[in-house]
């Protein structure tokens, strides 16, 4: 039986694409090692909690007796597992180098220890930079990372390629572009957006909200995922995206259309410090080698994505208690 390690499991994207596997491989085992940061929720897992083929494994990548005893039983790594959002990384950069490259570091040791089978490290194309009006990122562009967000998974992917180059460990980079779907956490732009919208609160938007992100529904971004797990060429990057780019202050204008909310809720804060201006991929290499095709137009996704956090209000309620909720006050207070 193939069992995978999927970290950060109980975060948007690794909890989708543990039921997305769930769901096609019904013979795979996944075990699920997340520390439940601010943004882990199990919630996110309740509908296959009982599926015997899933485990939770509550733990920090960080955490070398724990990763050994848990890596050693399993094939495959899918490491989802970081401190994932800019603006945070601004305030406290730390804590992104820890989890995000010593935390990464640590998976590949316990990998190469037990050979596995390959080790699949889930970034973004932010670590590409900013791009200017004009052309794409491929995999073969420099990495030139501007928030201590992406210098972190730039770290942990030339630590991945390093441990591929120098001890041949089977390894895949996959870069993805901004992903959206439902369970992501409202800090995010998609989510955040809905909220405050849905409360009649204001929508901050950085800068002149012309910034450009290159959006992918979270499905498509888990079958890519799914297609280098199994047919990826060892040691290869390979760039995600669906040619979907949008400036911010056009998805805050469609969101308030859906919602029937008025668009002077549209508040313009100072803007992200470094704030990159366009990202944009060419997933021409995952189309061409290994026959990857978005199912998701954004414009099908968008609307389904909206109509899911309308649908689960009360998701979107308890996440956003606590220690979140804090943080937003603290963030919003200064703008
Ligand atoms: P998320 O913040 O929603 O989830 C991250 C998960 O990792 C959480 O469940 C958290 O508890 C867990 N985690 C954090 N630090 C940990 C540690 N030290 N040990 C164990 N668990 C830990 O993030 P996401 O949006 O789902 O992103 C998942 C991955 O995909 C990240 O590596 C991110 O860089 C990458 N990515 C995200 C996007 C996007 O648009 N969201 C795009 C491309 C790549």
């Amino acid at each position: 039986m193939t069992k995978i390690l999927v970290t950060g499991g109980a975060g948007f994207i690794g909890s989708n694409f543990i039921k997305y596997m769930l769901d096609k491989y019904p013979d795979y085992e996944i075990v699920n090692l997340d520390a439940l940061t601010y943004c882990g929720n199990l919630e996110n897992l309740e509908d296959i909690e009982d599926n015997p083929n899933y485990s939770f494994v509550k733990g920090n990548i960080m955490d070398e007796g724990l990763v050994d005893v848990v890596v050693s039983s399993v094939d495959y790594i899918v490491n989802f597992a970081a401190e994932s959002h800019v603006d945070r990384s601004i305030e406290d950069p730390q804590i992104f180098i820890k989890s995000n490259i010593i935390g990464t570091q640590v998976l590949l040791d316990a990998a190469y220890k037990y050979q596995i089978k390959k080790f699949l490290q889930v970034s973004t194309d932010e670590v590409y930079g900013s791009l200017g009006p004009e052309g794409y990122f491929t995999e073969t562009t420099p990495l030139q990372a501007n928030s201590p967000y992406s210098a972190s998974k730039a770290g942990a992917d030339l630590m991945v390629r390093a441990y591929g180059e120098t001890f041949d460990l089977p390894i895949n980079i996959t870069r993805c572009s901004n992903n959206y779907g439902p369970y992501q956490f409202p800090e995010k732009l998609i989510p955040l957006m809905i909220s405050n919208a849905l409360e009649d609160k204001e929508l901050p938007i950085y800068g002149d909200g012309k910034n450009i992100r290159d959006w992918l529904h979270v499905y498509d971004h888990c079958s890519a995922i799914d297609l280098v797990l199994h047919k990826g060429k060892i040691g290869e990057v390979y760039n995600i995206g669906g040619h979907n780019e949008k400036q911010n202050i056009e998805i805050v204008k469609l969101i308030l259309k859906e919602l029937d909310k008025p668009e002077s809720l549209i508040k313009f804060v100072k803007d992200r410090l470094g704030h990159d201006r366009r990202y944009a991929i060419d997933s021409t290499k995952i189309t061409e080698e290994l026959g990857w095709k978005p199912k998701y137009t954004f414009e099908t996704g968008i609307v389904e994505t909206i109509h899911w956090y309308l649908d689960n209000q009360d998701w979107m309620e308890k996440v956003k208690s606590g220690e979140y909720q804090e943080y937003y006050e603290k963030m919003y207070s200064k703008k």
